[in-house]
């Protein structure tokens, strides 16, 4: 589970987010939305430590993520975390951005290897086995030796959602992974994450696509200028209550 409780954050004078509290049970999809600036990345990034916080906590799989909190004299206070704790908490979490942040002079294969590899210590063979496992996943079992370059859009995120789930998150968090998709490829990637959740895993998705959000989440998140102006189940999406979420649904329906 995650639990988002009042979290703050400012950029200099600008405060983006002013008390986000949020829960997102575990086997559920929950669907952020909102305008362009209303602090749905931040809020994302913030989750997997990307981004330090002002104020407030979020807790993933019931541990504080970044601080602990220790004892003194004088009442418990909060120390940050060491890289390493960070590492292993974030590990925990795969991502998937709007680009696809693949790097461009390995296959696909190599892609989805390289943080078995680098990051969580397994061997070159065994990763090689996940990996294939990984892409089959996500239906590119037969363009595994493809470079980036020579895959469709659509192919390449496919690849980055697979290059996140090689190592085995209990949460996967995705930033708009279709936007920067040509509209004909925008539903195979969509079909890899429906199927995603159906195998039950815990999912944030901030996305424009209305359909997905109305059919696969669990949640709903309507966000506007660094606030939850509404929050329920996707039924919600058919019956705003706030003239701002109507007015936000009739420019992306
Ligand atoms: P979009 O739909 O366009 O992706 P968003 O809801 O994801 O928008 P954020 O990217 O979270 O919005 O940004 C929220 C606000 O915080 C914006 O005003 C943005 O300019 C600001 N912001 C984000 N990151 C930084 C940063 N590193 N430094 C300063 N301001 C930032
Ligand atoms: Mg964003």
């Amino acid at each position: 589970a995650i639990i988002i409780r009042d979290v703050h954050k400012a950029f200099g004078d600008l405060h983006v987010l002013k008390g986000i509290s949020l829960e997102v049970m575990p086997g559920t999809v929950t669907a952020i939305l909102g305008p362009s600036g209303s602090g749905k990345s931040t809020l994302l990034r913030m989750i997997n430590q990307l981004e330090t916080r002002t104020a407030g906590e979020i807790y993933v799989n019931g541990e504080l993520t970044g601080y602990r909190q220790v004892e003194t004299s004088h009442g418990p206070v909060l120390q940050t975390l060491d890289d390493k704790a960070i590492a292993r908490q974030r590990a925990r979490i795969g991502m998937v951005f709007q680009r696809f942040n693949l790097f461009p002079h390995m296959t696909a294969l190599g892609n989805v290897m390289e943080a078995p590899v680098h990051v969580g210590g397994v061997s070159k063979a065994k990763a090689h086995e996940e990996a294939e496992v990984q892409l089959d996943r996500v239906g590119l079992g037969d363009r595994m030796d493809y470079y980036p370059a020579q895959l469709s859009g659509g192919q390449q995120q496919r690849v980055a959602i697979a290059r996140a789930l090689a190592m085995h998150p209990d949460i996967m968090l995705f930033d708009e992974p279709t936007s920067a998709l040509d509209p004909e490829l925008v539903g195979e990637v969509l079909g890899v994450m429906r199927q995603v959740a159906g195998e039950g895993m815990t999912m944030v998705v901030v996305t424009h696509e209305m359909g997905f959000a109305r059919e696969v989440a669990d949640q709903i998140v309507f966000m506007d200028e660094g606030v939850v102006v509404e929050q329920g189940g996707p039924k919600i999406i058919d019956h705003p209550a706030t003239d701002r979420f109507r007015s936000f649904l009739d420019t992306v329906l």
